[in-house]
């Protein structure tokens, strides 16, 4: 699902199959409560809708829901919110609001082609080339295991090499489906109460075999309450941000994975700091996007693939909650996520609002 928020409070909501879903935490919409009262506007609608449809029976926020049509295709909704000053609509302001929705949906439906053949042939170009390395190292090794018959060291070194590619391509696999579901919106978040400490302490565990050359730290607040998260989407985010840090610290350093409660706003932030490459301000823009590696001479030789940050943000977000990221270039980078705590009136609304197929 694609949302855009544009300053003003409108919010687009991608339809797929006829379903409509609306993301969490977006603009005005960051209340769960209006999310449901947007989502029984939609529901009961169908494509006979008037044009524009006045709202504001469903809520006094809301002035229209506009459909945006495409050559007879659907592509997304238009809510628009009252006026701040809350006076009526003009009929200029109609006859504006027609030709923005109209050249809005050319747009969507224009960059939704593009970003299909243009993803699915990345994809094919990126899953063929990446394959192919480990594919071979394994078809290599087990030759000569077969006709060869090494010593023991060797042996194992050799069945070490076929194992260390076996799982190169399952992790490459794995981020292609996590991402091929992204862009199918089918991922599923299972919300739940999560105990922040033993997620974080099992994904250190875990990082720690990456690397003999960095000091690993993990420092809890006492006071980090439970999360409202899906627990092994969450694990998996962390993982990423990790192996990141290692990977992107190739001189070694101290890598710091932090939990703090923010009371304010009802939320834990998890942060992964690292004494790495850093990354530049420049650099910073595109660094969510799928397939996006950041090219400098640090990064010459280090494996990836560029969809992990994507990942991680889609998933993070989806749970309602935040990523960010501070950096200095050649001095190192923080990556922090923010997610509900549980508990709260909001978190509990939030379950209903994001507890859904994407
Ligand atoms: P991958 O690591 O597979 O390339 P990611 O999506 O995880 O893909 O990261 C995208 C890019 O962001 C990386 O290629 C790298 O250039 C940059 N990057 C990510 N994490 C860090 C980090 N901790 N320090 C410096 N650069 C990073």
């Amino acid at each position: 699902m694609q949302t855009l928020n544009l300053a003003g409070g409108c919010l687009f909501v991608n339809v797929q199959a006829s379903s409509y879903a609306v993301g969490a935490a977006q603009g005005i919409f960051a209340d769960s409560q209006k999310q449901k009262q947007l989502l029984a506007v939609l529901s009961p609608r169908n494509s006979t809708i008037e044009f524009p449809n006045a709202a504001s029976t469903a809520d006094a926020d809301i002035a229209f829901v506009i459909p945006l049509a495409a050559r007879d295709e659907e592509v997304g909704v238009l809510f628009l919110s009252q006026k701040v000053s809350r006076q009526s609509f003009s009929s200029d302001d109609i006859y504006l609001l027609q030709g923005l929705a109209s050249a809005a949906a050319s747009g969507m439906r224009s960059a939704m082609l593009v970003r299909d053949v243009s993803v699915r042939d990345t994809f094919v170009s990126i899953a063929s080339h990446e394959l192919r390395s480990p594919l071979t190292a394994i078809m290599g090794y087990a030759d000569l295991l077969l006709h060869r018959n090494p010593p023991d060291a060797t042996r194992k070194r050799w069945l070490e090499n076929i194992i260390d590619s076996g799982q190169r391509i399952t992790d490459l696999v794995r981020d292609l489906l996590d991402v091929s579901r992204i862009h199918a919106g089918k991922v599923v978040m299972k919300l739940e109460r999560v105990k922040l400490c033993d997620v974080l302490d099992e994904q250190m565990t875990i990082v720690r075999e990456y690397s003999d050359n960095h000091t690993f730290v993990l420092e809890v607040a006492p006071d980090v309450p439970d999360a409202l998260i899906d627990r092994d989407k969450f694990g998996q985010a962390i993982g990423n941000l990790l192996s990141n840090a290692v990977k992107y610290s190739p001189c070694g350093g101290r890598v710091i994975l932090s939990a703090r409660h923010d009371s304010q706003r009802h939320r834990v932030v998890v942060s992964v700091s690292d004494q790495g490459i850093g990354i530049s301000r420049a650099d910073r823009d595109s660094l969510f996007t799928t397939f996006h590696r950041i090219q400098r001479p640090e990064t010459k030789g280090i494996r990836g693939i560029g969809l992990g940050l994507y990942t991680v943000r889609e998933w993070i977000e989806a749970m309602g909650g935040e990523v960010w990221l501070k950096s200095e270039l050649n001095k190192g980078s923080v990556f922090s996520v923010a997610v509900p705590a549980y508990g709260t009136v909001a978190t509990a609304k939030k379950l209903h609002a994001v507890q859904r197929t994407r």
